[in-house]
């Protein structure tokens, strides 16, 4: 079994900001299920409470280019250790990244402290196998040890794993940062960490770490094509006998219909009863009319970003409007996007319900209180959502790319391939007539609701994948 440190930005339940934080949560605990001693670091912020955590590490040596900063390490205990680093000028504000004004400006120095100082940890508290480094934010750690660090014998003997979450998040900045965060200048190349005159924290993940990894094998393929890659799809090409897909779990504790506390009646496939209760519910919290009963009803739980579709559905509005369904959105993100759904309502409020904002329990009740969820992404790593849709049998119309590709199958969910206004339409009347035959709907949502997708399988997937990387030879080329 191997030892494992995990670095990334955020963990649930203490700070999260997206689906990188379930990961965290969740991960490390399957792994540590299956034999492994797993632990975590993350960044000690404003918003996380030092009760319940102990000091273990008081003032980490941590100098950067001369620089000292003054850091030192917390623990929450439980099976799986989770460690804080403590920098209180970088970590200690508002938001994880940034505030009402946007990113925080040194947020290079940030997560370059926080990469250098999670070799101090190895050094000093915990020595992995395995460094599990996790997107940009964690990316400069490999950096650091085929670097500046390349002749320390700590580290020889750790190999690095850098999983993507998302590769349209790749942390870059000036070029001139370069001997602030203490990279060697000869790193400064195409070959390193330099994109276009900039420091590309990702980047420098992919090119020196031992292996990579993404939370879908269709997103790993995609990603290494011009269309997904971010303008990084070269290095990702000259890696791909490194670069594998694995899944995201999901947390059946928190998202399955039989025990979830937040919605008004629970149901399973043996008894689907409970489900008619959800949607008069959520038609009620939308301000729907109650006729809407009858009619199929489309939910829709998402960041409101190009990333996620947005522009496709504001493209068939007038087109949607006329078909008999109804439509209830929760969502937030970019100013354009939430005004596309605004307009989207005014086209017929009686049919589309708005609520804009981050809503736990109401995206809980959506998941059960719909017939079909909508997610046609123009590029999705893995996707959450849509797996939640499975097992409360709200049978997803999903765009067919990277996760929800790899997660829908034609008898659970209906797919389109281009990303079009009218693909969109026909996916979706197909989704349409298809309700309208009850007994095969039923059929349909008995198989979404069977389906798998717990932690414990790509638990052991990372498992083979760290035992590769630990196997005498296996880096060899
Ligand atoms: P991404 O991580 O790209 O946003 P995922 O589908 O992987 O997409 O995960 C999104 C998660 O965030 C899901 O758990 C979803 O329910 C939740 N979510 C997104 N927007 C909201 C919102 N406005 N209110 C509540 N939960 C939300």
């Amino acid at each position: 079994m191997a030892r494992i440190l995990m670095v990334a930005s955020e963990v649930a339940p203490f700070a999260k900001t997206g689906g990188l934080a379930d990961v965290l949560g969740a991960l490390p605990k399957a792994l540590s299920a299956l034999g492994h001693d797993c632990r975590v670091l993350m960044p000690l912020y404003g918003e996380i409470s030092r009760s319940g955590l102990r000091r273990v590490y008081d003032h980490l040596p941590l100098w950067l280019n001369g620089t000292h900063f003054d850091t030192a390490v917390w623990q929450a205990d439980g099976t799986v250790p989770v460690y804080f680093l403590e920098a209180d000028a970088l970590f200690d504000r508002e938001g994880l990244y940034g505030d009402s004004e946007g990113d925080y400006p040194d947020n290079h120095l940030r997560f370059a402290v926080f990469a250098r100082a999670a070799l101090e940890v190895v050094r000093r508290i915990f020595r992995p196998d395995i460094l599990h480094c996790h997107d940009w934010q964690a990316g400069l750690i490999p950096a650091y040890i085929r670097g500046p660090l390349s002749l320390d014998p700590t580290f020889l003997a750790v190999r690095t794993l850098v999983t993507i979450h998302n590769l349209g998040y790749q942390g870059i900045f000036p070029g001139s940062v370069l001997p602030e965060i203490g990279l060697e200048p000869d790193q400064f190349t195409a070959e390193g960490v330099e994109f276009w005159g900039r420091v590309n924290y990702l980047k420098a993940g992919l090119v020196y770490a031992d292996a990579l990894s993404t939370v879908s094998r269709t997103y790993a393929r995609e990603i290494q094509t011009p269309e997904y890659g971010f303008g990084l799809d070269g290095v990702l090409r000259a890696r791909a006998n490194n670069l594998t897909g694995i899944l995201n779990g999901v947390d059946y504790t928190e998202w399955d219909p039989s025990v979830d506390s937040h919605i008004p009646a629970n149901y399973s496939c043996d008894d689907l009863s409970g489900k008619k209760v959800c949607k008069r519910e959520l038609l009620s919290q939308f301000g729907l009319p109650e006729a809407a009963m009858k009619q199929p009803l489309v939910g829709i739980v998402s960041r409101f970003t190009s990333q996620k579709g947005t522009d496709l559905i504001a493209a068939i509005g007038e087109e949607l409007v006329k078909e008999d369904l109804s439509l209830v959105a929760l969502g937030s993100g970019e100013p354009q996007y939430e005004a596309m759904f605004q307009d989207l309502v005014q086209l017929d409020p009686e049919k589309i319900g708005l609520r804009i904002g981050y809503n736990n329990g109401l995206s809980h009740l959506i998941e059960a209180g719909s017939d079909i969820f909508l997610m046609p992404s123009r590029y999705e790593p893995c996707g959450l959502s849509q797996i939640y849709s499975l097992r409360y049998g709200t049978i997803p119309v999903v765009r067919a790319t990277g996760g929800l590709d790899d997660t829908i199958d034609e008898e659970s969910g209906f797919k389109f391939n281009k990303y079009s206004g009218p693909d969109l339409l026909a996916c979706l009347r197909s989704a349409l007539a298809a309700y309208s035959d009850c007994d095969a709907w039923k059929t349909m949502m008995r198989h979404a609701m069977g389906r798998d997708f717990s932690w414990d399988v790509s638990a052991r997937e990372y498992s083979r994948l760290y035992q590769h990387l630990l196997t005498p030879g296996a880096l060899n080329p």
